[in-house]
Parts: structure tokens; C-alpha cells; sequence
């Protein structure tokens, strides 16, 4: 009814043709599984309200928004949405849709038809259905030129169960639908790193429990702030995302007051890998992901990493290992936690940093110093006491 209006008031009804990863096609027996997952993300992002209808490799919504494309571009596993309109399988409805559509482009001067033609049973080859609409639309619109090579625009023909159309493609985020496989703790603080790295196994499919280590009062409640505001930018990509924010001062004090000073921050990551790992214990996470990068600070030399990650049964990854910092950054940029990131609120490594941390740390003396502290009990206190918030975008 409320449909009916909207198109009487000359509002277009449009069809999104969404393109997704051709990692789920090649998945056999279990693309059903992903592509399940898939749609249910879309709507969960969009609406339940939207139907998605599936064929070949391809979705499709049809809508009368104009804002669903660009939501739909984050979805992990989209590669790209288009725009499509509807045309009656002939030469002649290809070639009016594209007409019309390239008049809406005064400022192009060059362009190619590409056709992919599903429906075998159409009587003319792909090749052929190009050429053909490419000649009308020349004699039809002045100043075009064809270029093959690097057209400024390209005018994509499909022809499936249906006609499709289209110039404009929004080119979507890629990787695997959110959700397929497993789940893992990011260790989210409030820099540029932990957030990329939490977007690139998302971004693989892996659903992320955030868990920040929250010192306070020597960090302040505006930097527990920054860090649920990373977690709801990341949520664009993710949709909600729960954050555990962990009371990690006695385990400082204490560490503090016991260790070394030149231990007391590889002391400290055992402790916030081992919390987490309890977490993830308690919340059916079977990973811990973290956003270091080999050699950037004391504490990610490979001996470092070593000595950390020493005492934990499950693997922690590390997607950010071989980058550049200067990579890092433009990829914060990208996903939008880059302005949020650089902040200048005090974390908690920050507050605790010792002059000289050891960057060859040996395993047996920090696991002799850790044993100093009551390690279980205070592993078991941070968790339980740990606060749950929940982190989305509200659009
Ligand atoms: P980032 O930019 O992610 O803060 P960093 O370069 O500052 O990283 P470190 O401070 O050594 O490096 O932290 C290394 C990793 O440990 C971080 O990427 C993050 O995964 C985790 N981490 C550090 N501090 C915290 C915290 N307060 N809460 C949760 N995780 C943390
Ligand atoms: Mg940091």
C-alpha cells in the first residue's frame, strides 16, 4: 500500500544486483551455509522487511531507498552493488536502458558495453549482444567514442532469468560473510592498530568480542569513551559488536609493586592475554586476535611474542605482523577509525611504561616473576568483574 503510494508519487522502485565473494561459489557442499549467512547479514544491516532473492552467484533487493547501496557496500562478502534496471530481454530493450542511462552522463565521453549472458537460450552470443547495443548507442548519443581499454564508463549488459542494465557499480568491501567462521577476542585498546586488525579477521568471516583493559582511575572514563566509540565504528562493517571492559588496575598495582621495572610491561601482556583468553573460555571465542606488528615497540620483538604468548592453549593471531605502520594507517583510514584512534587519551600502557622494557625477555625468569603475583585469582577477578557493553552504529 504504503509501496503503491511512494511509486504513484513517481518514487522509482530500483533492483540492487549484488555481486558476492567467489570464494562462497567455489565452497561445494557448503556454499548454502555461507550464502545463508550472508543473507542473513544483509538483513540484519538493512531490514528484516527486505526480500533477498538469490540465482547464480547473484542477490537481489528491490527497493525504492537510495541509501541501501552504500550500507550493503560494508557487508563483508559483497563485492559490489549496482543500480539495475529491469529490461525486456531484446537488442533494442538493452540499448534503450542504456541510451537513457548514458544521458544522464553528459560529462562521459568514452565508454564499452559488457555483456555476461547466464541465460544460454538467448539467441545471440555475448560478443555479439555488445557490438550490437555499442552501434545503437553511437548512432543514438553524439560525441561517444567506444574505448575497449579505458573507458570512462562502462555500460554492464546481464542477461539472466531476467534483463539488467546498469553503469553505476559500487564496489563493496569483499572478503567472507561476518559470522562463518568462529569466533575470537579482539584485544581492543584505544590506538590505530588493534581496530585494523579486529576489521581483517572480521573481514575473514570471524565474529569479534572486543575486550579493553581499562586502568582506572589512571585512564579516564574518556578513553574508555574512545574505545567504544572504535568498537562502533568497526560495528559499521560487523554490525553490533559486544565489548568487555575489563578493571585491569590491581593487576598493575600488583605488578607494580612486585616485578621489576624493566619486566613490568611483558609481565603485564601475559596478564592481558591470559584474561583474555578467559573470556574467550567463558564466551565460546576460540582466538585471540591482537594488533601487534613484528618489531614496532618492546613489547612485539619475536622474543617478546614468544614469552607472551608462552602459557596460553589457544593461538593468537597477529594479522597486522608483517605490515608497515604506514600501511596500517591508511587502512584505519579506510574502514574510519583513523581520526578516532589518533586521540589523545592516555591508555593504560601508556600510564605504566617502564623506561627500559626488555625487548629479549627469557621465558623462565618472567614466568618467575609472574609467579610472584597470584596469578590465577587475579585472572579470575578481572573477568568476572569485567562490564559488557554493547557497541553499534545506530543508522
Ligand atoms: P594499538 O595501536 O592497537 O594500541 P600499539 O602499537 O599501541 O597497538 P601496544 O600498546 O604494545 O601496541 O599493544 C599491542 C596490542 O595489545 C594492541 O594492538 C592490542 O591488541 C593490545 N592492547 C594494548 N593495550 C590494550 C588495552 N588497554 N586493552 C586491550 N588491548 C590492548
Ligand atoms: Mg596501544
Amino acid at each position: 500500500m504504503v509501496l503503491c503510494k511512494l511509486l504513484g508519487m513517481g518514487i522509482q522502485m530500483k533492483r540492487l544486483l549484488i555481486k558476492y565473494a567467489s570464494e562462497i561459489t567455489l565452497k561445494g557442499l557448503n556454499r548454502r551455509m555461507f550464502e545463508d549467512i550472508l543473507v542473513r547479514n544483509i538483513k540484519d544491516r538493512i531490514g528484516k522487511e527486505h526480500r533477498v532473492e538469490k540465482e547464480s552467484g547473484r542477490m537481489y533487493i528491490d527497493t525504492v531507498s537510495s541509501e541501501l547501496a552504500s550500507r550493503l557496500a560494508k557487508v563483508f562478502g559483497i563485492i559490489s552493488v549496482a543500480e539495475a534496471e529491469v529490461v525486456e530481454k531484446s537488442i533494442e530493450g538493452f540499448a534503450a536502458a542504456a541510451i537513457e542511462q548514458l544521458k544522464q552522463k553528459p560529462q562521459i565521453s568514452t565508454f564499452k558495453v559488457e555483456t555476461k549472458r547466464a541465460d544460454k537460450k538467448f539467441p545471440m552470443e555475448s560478443m555479439e549482444i555488445s557490438r550490437r547495443v555499442g552501434g545503437e548507442i553511437l548512432k543514438n548519443i553524439e560525441g561517444l567514442k567506444v574505448d575497449v581499454h579505458k573507458p570512462q564508463c562502462v555500460v554492464n549488459i546481464e542477461v539472466r532469468d531476467k534483463g539488467y542494465v546498469y553503469t553505476d557499480e559500487l564496489k563493496g568491501v569483499g572478503g567472507m560473510p561476518y559470522k562463518s567462521s568462529g569466533r575470537g577476542v579482539l584485544l581492543l585498546s584505544g590506538g590505530i592498530d588493534s581496530p585494523v586488525a579486529g576489521y581483517m579477521m572480521a573481514r575473514r568471516g570471524m565474529e569479534l568480542t572486543g575486550v579493553y583493559y581499562h586502568s582506572h582511575p589512571y585512564t579516564s572514563e574518556r578513553a574508555k569513551e574512545k574505545v567504544i566509540e572504535l568498537a562502533r565504528k568497526l560495528s559499521q562493517f560487523t554490525g553490533r559488536i559486544r565489548l568487555f571492559v575489563v578493571p585491569f588496575t590491581r593487576i598493575q598495582m600488583e605488578i607494580m609493586e612486585k616485578c621489576r621495572e624493566d619486566e613490568l610491561t611483558i609481565v603485564m601482556r601475559r596478564f592481558m592475554m591470559q584474561v583474555a583468553e578467559e573470556i574467550a573460555r567463558r564466551d565460546n571465542a576460540m582466538c585471540l586476535i591482537t594488533g601487534e606488528s613484528l618489531g614496532q615497540v618492546a613489547s612485539q620483538t619475536l622474543e617478546s611474542m614468544f614469552v607472551t604468548n608462552s602459557d596460553l592453549a589457544m593461538p593468537v593471531f597477529r594479522p597486522l605482523i608483517g605490515m608497515d605502520k604506514v600501511d596500517i594507517m591508511d587502512i584505519a583510514r579506510r574502514i574510519d577509525t583513523y581520526e578516532t584512534s589518533i586521540l589523545p587519551y592516555e591508555d593504560c600502557c601508556t600510564v605504566f611504561v617502564p623506561k627500559h622494557p626488555k625487548t629479549r625477555p627469557k621465558l623462565e625468569e618472567i614466568r618467575r616473576s609472574a609467579a610472584l603475583l597470584s596469578v590465577n585469582e587475579l585472572i579470575l577477578e578481572a573477568a568476572d568483574n569485567a562490564e559488557l557493553i554493547v557497541a553499534e552504529i545506530l543508522e
